[in-house]
């Protein structure tokens, strides 16, 4: 009897196991100069998608520097095809994601085309690659650990709602398009929204 009350046990101390997400750890190499933050500080989870078609060249766009802090622009998670989901800043630190929005948020990156490769060209404008399931299942459980995790975090947005600035199209300057259009009408709101308690921005 014993023993089968271990062996239970122990199967489902494997099932609970596999229900905490992997997450592959790969801090930027620049991670150490990004500010460090009072984790309370964060109250908001903003989706991104990268507008890159792999994570290869999301990681090299993650890696180069842009500001004299000798730093640049990434999120703190980027989440494969595969739904595979890296870490590249520790939430901790202040992470150059979203302007006017970073100190207090946390990014989550999602690989996806967007308008890539004519970003800014007046006929690109419209998402047409789907998220695919196993993205939307790990963003989904990305996003309910991160609110267990932190209990101040009450808000999260996409990142088209928190920039709307226009810019020239590169093809047409009289044509202004939005600056940034991730993550688009692909990504899948309701269904995250049903299953977490926080308010969309
Ligand atoms: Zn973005």
């Amino acid at each position: 009897m014993f023993k089968v009350g271990v062996m239970i046990t122990g199967l489902l101390l494997l099932a609970g196991c596999s229900s905490i997400q992997k997450v592959v750890q790969q801090p930027l190499p620049y991670h150490n100069k990004l500010q460090l933050r009072d984790i309370s500080s964060v109250d908001m989870i903003v989706i991104h998608c990268t507008e890159l078609p792999t994570l290869e060249l999301s990681r090299e766009f993650g890696e180069t520097v842009h500001y004299k802090s000798g730093t640049g622009n990434s999120g703190h998670y980027y989440i494969d095809k595969d739904g595979v989901v890296y870490q590249y800043v520790a939430d901790n630190r202040v992470a150059n994601h979203v302007r006017g929005h970073n100190e207090h948020s946390i990014g989550i990156e999602i690989i996806n085309n967007g308008r890539y490769p004519d970003w800014y060209t007046t006929g690109s404008q419209q998402n047409v690659e789907a998220y695919t399931p196993q993205q939307v299942h790990s963003v989904i459980k990305l996003v309910h650990r991160l609110s267990e995790q932190y209990p101040s975090i009450r808000n999260i947005a996409g990142h088209q709602e928190l920039d709307q600035s226009l810019m020239p199209s590169s093809d047409d300057p009289n044509i202004k398009i939005r600056r940034k259009v991730d993550p688009g009408p692909l990504f899948p709101w309701a269904q995250l929204m049903s299953t977490v308690e926080l308010s969309k921005r």
